[in-house]
């Protein structure tokens, strides 16, 4: 039977966090992401970026696949992920806030969250070189549903071109930051040119999912490997 439903996971940071770091979920620990991914080829799944992803959603190809990606470009995605994907051959797109290369998730500063390092350009291009993508995360991180109407199409615009254009690839994945969406942004991430964004909504992702609407499926510290389990194979997710 063709796989129809297609899981696509939602990292932030792979990183061994002390007890105290605030906002401590989203660093899922070294030891823990191999051990997911390890698990995803043990299953038979092929973890692959989003643009590969689209493939199989359009229905062009066919196979036991899950979308890999990674929030904000911490530049722990690629020191401890990349290394790990690449042994399993293993695809995943990391969402870059492009006004943030090399600094941190500063966005947070104002809640306390500890101060992550963000890759810097020379890192984002050997990112690449792993057979990696990139997609676009806004140029600032704002919640995009408290902005104005210019502000959001300079946000997902923007980002986009400064991307391309430092990287010299298209960008085709977008992500919206804290999840935020409306019909709206919608309607500006397909206008500006994206062939996909994902959101925070829950669940797996198949043909007919709206393409600038993608469900995802969050793994976080909490993540343990029964949970994990649980998330990849059964409806848990599904209208969390
Ligand atoms: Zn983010």
């Amino acid at each position: 039977m063709p796989h129809i439903s297609f899981p696509i996971l939602m990292y932030h940071s792979i990183e061994t966090v002390p007890k105290s770091t605030v906002m401590r979920s989203i660093h899922v620990p070294i030891k823990r992401f191999e051990f997911q991914m390890w698990m995803l080829k043990a299953l038979g799944y092929k973890a692959v970026s989003l643009d590969k992803l689209s493939l199989y959603l359009d229905g062009k190809k066919e196979g036991k696949v899950v979308g890999l990606t990674f929030d904000d470009g911490y530049k722990n995605n690629l020191t401890n992920a990349a290394p790990i994907l690449s042994k399993y051959n293993f695809s995943a797109t990391c969402y870059l806030v492009s006004d943030c290369i090399g600094l941190s998730n500063v966005w947070d500063l104002d809640k306390g969250t500890t101060q992550s390092p963000l890759m810097k350009e020379e890192e984002v291009v050997k990112w690449l070189n792993f057979g990696m993508s990139i997609g676009a995360h806004t140029k600032t991180h704002p919640d995009l549903r408290n902005t104005s109407t210019k502000k959001a199409q300079k946000e997902i615009i923007d980002s986009k071109t400064d991307l391309e254009k430092s990287f010299n690839v298209a960008i085709k994945d977008f992500c919206y930051p804290y999840g935020g969406f409306n019909d709206e942004l919608c309607k500006i991430v397909e206008d500006a040119g994206y062939h996909s964004a994902v959101s925070s909504i829950r669940g797996r992702a198949h043909a007919k999912s709206n393409k600038f609407l993608l469900p995802r499926i969050p793994i976080n510290y909490h993540t343990l490997p029964h949970l994990f389990l649980t998330k990849l194979l059964t409806k848990y997710e599904e209208g969390r």
